[in-house]
């Protein structure tokens, strides 16, 4: 049977402690034993069902990593207080002295920034690769490679990731696929497809309400357990555990993720329509100028759409400015970085979340100073929407006024 990621967590109910519909949320960061055998046994990592301390979990995160793991088919998750917590705990859990990651070079600016000054410091090295090239990818994998990384959608370029191929280069050298699937919640399975570890920043599309951070690793039960191990786990033992009030919050969130996707999709195609037939430089996966649509459109489930992330090219950066600037005039959206929220949200990578990346490298995989990243918002009505843009880049001569 197809896999169906929204009835998987629509399936899961959790019932507060006088009958709530919501789960009660767990006030406590730490917990009372009834023998001192047992917390013993706790702190061994052999009693099951027994909480010890909220760092290592609790129930409000076991709730929401349970319905996260069920979204993307894995045997479980555990949630964690942002994106790069679970980007940097995972990673550094994989790799130790030595190690060598094979990474997307189009990823995001803080993930490129973990993995090409920070983890050096650690002696693991980095090959940051075009992901779409798998031959260029095979070429890279050495003796001491354990990761390769990439995103299903990338950011900010919107590339896409062959994740059943590298799936099967992964398997073939014994190494993990690691896939953050930020970008494409619902749309995009990749465990389904191969990967063993399938990351979110849960603060985009997840949450939705850009009022918190927060993320998660989706995997094995072995590679959760490490990451959770009171002696090694880097997610123990760095810390980046999520509050429990915060998880009672996103898990109400991902209730309404399958219709929030939809419209966002909805939204998000019609515009790359629209602004592709006037003549601008539009990247959006759903279009067929995509290089990759075609993929995209073999790994994706139909019912969530090609996401919600475009990017259009207006020229420079200077244009690029005027025209964010003007759109959030006209409250079309807001001149703010980050994703998934219920306004559009736009702005210019090169100068932002993308700017850890020097720019030598930023043009030699095709990032522009014009480049525009546009994070679709649920307008209820997007024609309206779509003229008042125009209008914006017509005022701008980013597009010649139309002969009446
Ligand atoms: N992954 C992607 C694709 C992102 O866009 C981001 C943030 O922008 C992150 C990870 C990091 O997530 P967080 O900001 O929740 O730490």
């Amino acid at each position: 049977m197809a896999f169906k990621p929204a009835n998987n967590i629509q399936d899961l109910q959790y019932f507060g402690e006088f009958g709530g519909v919501n789960p009660s949320i767990s006030d406590s960061s730490t917990y009372t034993f009834l023998s001192a055998k047992t917390m013993f046994d706790t702190f061994e990592g052999n009693a099951d069902g027994c909480y010890l301390y909220s760092r290592h979990s609790s129930p409000s995160n076991l709730y929401l990593g349970q319905a996260l793991a069920a979204m993307e088919g894995t045997e479980t998750a555990t949630v964690t207080a942002s994106g790069m917590g679970a980007i940097t705990a995972v990673l550094l859990q994989l790799c130790g002295n030595s190690d060598h990651v094979v990474s997307s070079r189009t990823i995001y600016g803080g993930t490129y920034a973990f993995l090409k000054n920070f983890t050096p410091r650690m002696g693991i090295s980095t090959s940051f690769i075009d992901i779409t090239k798998l031959d260029r990818v095979e070429a890279a994998i050495t003796e001491h490679t354990k990761v390769i990384f990439c995103e299903s959608v990338s950011n900010p370029l919107l590339e896409v990731a062959d994740i059943a191929a590298l799936a099967k280069l992964a398997k073939k050298y014994k190494i993990q696929l690691v896939v953050d699937n930020t970008f494409s919640p619902l749309s995009i399975a990749p465990h389904k497809l191969g990967a063993d570890v399938v990351i979110h920043s849960l603060t985009k599309f997840i949450n939705g309400a850009s009022d918190t951070v927060g993320g998660v690793v989706c995997g094995s039960q072995e590679l959760i357990d490490q990451l959770r191990n009171v002696n090694d786990g880097a997610a123990m033992l760095l810390g980046s555990t999520m509050d429990s009030l915060r998880s009672a919050s996103v898990l109400k969130n991902l209730r309404t993720l399958h219709v929030r996707m939809q419209q966002h999709s909805f939204n998000a195609f019609y515009l790359a329509q629209q602004f592709e037939a006037l003549g601008l430089k539009t990247v959006y996966p759903g279009l067929e100028s995509h290089p990759s649509h075609n993929l995209f459109k073999s790994m994706m489930h139909r019912d969530y759409g090609f996401g919600g992330m475009l990017t259009i090219d207006v020229g420079s950066l200077e244009k690029a400015n005027e025209l964010m600037e003007l759109m959030q005039e006209e409250n079309l959206g807001y001149l703010a970085v980050s994703l998934g929220f219920y306004k559009t949200l736009f702005s210019a990578p090169g100068s932002s979340t993308s700017s850890e990346i020097p720019e030598d490298e930023q043009e030699e995989m095709g990032l522009s100073d014009g480049l525009i990243r546009f994070s679709i918002g649920l307008d209820a009505d997007i024609e309206r929407t779509f003229f008042k843009m125009k209008e914006c880049m017509e005022h701008l001569e980013i597009l010649e006024p139309e002969a009446v």
